[in-house]
């Protein structure tokens, strides 16, 4: 059995027309012969339209009743499409994460996928050539909805090609993976080939084409993932495994990110253990501390900055005043309007310079830093949130991130 999985993404079924329209590409490719396993995500906004309304009956719902209700924009989707589908002549069959077993871990909204019946799915096509299925979703140990984390329809398609050895497509709104977001860096350059670490980096550290835990899982189980457009015919991205080569450039992508909130504790007493019981304490409740700088500022004061989700900041907030290291005068800031710039390169294991070049195109432009960390393959760097755009561009420049400088194979 031929089988290729396809995933279309919000705003590819953001339409009736769109749904249609891909209903025919669908078609026509069963047509040479292949089944298909289409992955969907919700209509357009719908996700978010459903998360307006929770929020409209309370300040906390229930993660449980959240998963029950985000499933539904994903059940819309896949029964409107079957049903193009089907009035195309097509033999197609509809399935929520629920009915073809998609199993997860427990946590509502953050589950993560453990297993799927894979004999399902090969029992469904051999009398259907297409089947339809909820990205995001799958169920508990107790039979309970749950979703995979926003944007993690991917994830739900990569795991699909995983179980079935097929190849993954994933179809969305721009044509494949570039050097930068191209609604932040306009002339970024599409990349041809990327491998799946720096892929990985990428999209952790903020670039929202790909799922993280999708590229994590194609790595893990060496699936190729093509990223491409849904309504162009334009070459897309292939994230595979990838040797470095000589040539390569040393920095692959940009990517940025509005998520952290930057925490500053200021007149902590300069005890040696001070780092450690902060950070155990936030810790032990799962709050996920990114970058960190320690400033002494005399014998007797010091201060400590560190950058945390926005989802987690009332939690991170209550846990610092009950933490034991505050003092009367201890005073706590939380600035928001901060953004995370990360640039990316697997040559950036083998070059020195790239963190000098940062701070001097920075400092070219007058964009203050405020924190810096780093991996063995990325720099990212906090900046008030004002100067994003333009520390990107400004980035794309000095490292040759745009289109028609010449570079080979990216
Ligand atoms: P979908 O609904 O198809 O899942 P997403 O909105 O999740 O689509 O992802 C596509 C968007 O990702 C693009 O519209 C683009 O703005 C953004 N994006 C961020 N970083 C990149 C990048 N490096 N390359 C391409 N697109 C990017
Ligand atoms: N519909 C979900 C979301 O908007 C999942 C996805 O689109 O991948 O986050
Ligand atoms: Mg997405």
């Amino acid at each position: 059995m031929n089988i290729l999985v396809q995933k279309y993404g919000g705003t590819s079924v953001g339409s009736l027309e769109k749904i249609k329209e891909i209903g025919n590409k669908i078609k026509k490719k069963t047509e040479e012969g292949y089944k298909i396993l289409v992955v969907l995500s919700a209509m357009g906004s719908a996700t978010n339209d459903l998360i307006t309304l929770a929020r409209g009956i309370s300040d906390k719902p229930s993660p449980r009743e959240m998963d029950m209700l985000l499933a539904t924009g994903e059940q819309t989707s896949i029964s409107l499409l079957t049903m193009a589908l089907i009035d195309q002549g097509c033999r197609a069959i509809s399935y929520t994460g629920y009915q073809l077993g998609i199993e997860t871990t427990a946590l509502h909204q953050n589950a993560k996928i453990k297993k799927i019946d894979q004999q399902k799915i090969l029992t469904a096509f051999e009398d259907h050539e297409v089947i339809v299925v909820a990205g995001f979703q799958g169920i508990n140990e107790q039979r309970d909805y749950t979703t995979l984390g926003r944007g993690g329809s991917d994830t739900s398609a990569v795991a699909l090609a995983c179980i079935l050895e097929a190849r993954c497509e994933i179809y969305t709104d721009v044509e494949g993976i570039f050097t930068g977001d191209p609604r932040k860096l306009p002339k970024a350059r599409k990349i041809n080939r990327i491998g799946y670490q720096e892929m990985m980096e990428l999209s952790s550290l903020g670039a929202g084409v790909i799922h993280p835990r999708a590229v994590e899982l194609a790595g893990k189980y060496g699936i190729p993932v093509y990223v491409a457009s849904t309504f162009s015919n334009s070459p897309g991205t292939m994230i595979e495994d990838k040797e470095e080569k000589m040539e390569e450039a040393v920095i692959t992508g940009i990517t940025s990110s509005l998520e952290d909130v930057q925490i500053t504790i200021h007149h902590l007493d300069p005890r040696i253990d001070h780092l450690y019981n902060l950070f155990s304490h936030l810790g032990k409740e799962n709050i996920n501390v990114d970058m960190i700088s320690q400033m002494v500022v005399n014998e007797d004061l010091m201060n400590v900055s560190f950058t945390l989700p926005k989802a987690d900041k009332e939690k991170g907030r209550k846990l610092i005043e009950q933490w034991e290291g505050v003092n009367p005068h201890t005073k706590m800031d939380f600035n928001e309007d901060i953004a995370k710039i990360s640039v990316v390169g697997l040559g950036m294991r083998s070059h020195s310079g790239v963190a000098a070049k940062v701070f001097q195109t920075m400092a070219k432009n007058h964009i203050p830093i405020k924190m810096v960390t780093t991996s063995e393959i990325s720099i990212s760097w906090v900046v008030e949130a004002r100067y994003e755009k333009e520390a990107i561009r400004r980035i794309g420049e000095a490292f040759s991130l745009e289109e028609d400088n010449g570079e080979m194979d990216r």
